[in-house]
């Protein structure tokens, strides 16, 4: 696993200030990677911290206090249970927190096709200008196009691989970016690529295609 969730993004999580889709993801990536699970803790130790009345506590305090407090630190936000709709269905490679929201598995869900190789399965119910949150299937060599955000975009790979401007994505990875990144994906994985993805507002495409196709895909 080489791409994690950044600071900035482990902060507003544990702050409590992302929308329950980026809960739900991130939720996803901490049950396959010890490094952001031990970062979020943290986060949130610190995070309780800075609400202390006394400022010297926050200054005193090492790293390995602030792990020692491991234990009153819930590991994951009610809040991200908000989605919980039927038992999980177990499948290789779908984290519990995405399985529970899931009627059937990955290959018999009701895939809705939105050009030639590719395919998205709708999470979210919330209206389109306050983001997404959706499965995507992309079949081996299909590409997004070049596109922005707004503020944040968050995906998390299941299977398969994608390239882009920032690196190489695969299974377990979570791509973290922010208003600055521009880019455009392209699946260099010989199966298709599944990916969970959120984003908190519409994605800006640099191309016509891209803002024709924007409604019928929904990102
Ligand atoms: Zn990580």
């Amino acid at each position: 696993m080489m791409h994690h969730l950044t600071d900035e993004t482990l902060q507003d999580y544990a702050s409590g200030v992302l929308n329950s889709s980026m809960e739900t993801l991130i939720a996803c990536h901490l049950t396959v990677c010890p490094v952001c699970r031990r970062n979020a803790i943290l986060a949130e130790a610190i995070g309780g911290l800075s609400f202390n009345d006394n400022p010297a506590a926050e200054m005193k305090a090492t790293a390995s206090d602030i792990l020692a407090m491991d234990k009153t630190v819930p590991e994951a936000h009610p809040s991200s249970l908000q989605h919980v709709s039927q038992p999980a269905i177990s499948q290789p490679g779908v984290p519990r927190p995405l399985a529970r929201l899931l009627p059937t598995t990955l290959d018999d869900l009701p895939w809705k096709s939105f050009g030639p190789g590719l395919k998205q399965y709708n999470l979210g119910s919330q209206p389109r200008k306050e983001g997404a949150f959706k499965l995507l299937s992309l079949d081996p060599g299909s590409k997004m196009s070049k596109h922005k955000h707004k503020h944040r975009e968050l995906t998390y790979i299941i299977s398969g691989s994608y390239s882009d401007d920032i690196g190489h994505f695969k299974a377990g990875d979570i791509a973290d970016l922010s208003a600055e990144h521009h880019h455009s994906p392209h699946v260099d994985s010989d199966v298709p690529c599944i990916s969970l993805i959120a984003t908190d507002a519409p994605v800006q495409f640099d191309s016509l295609f891209g803002k024709i196709v924007q409604p019928f895909v929904g990102i």
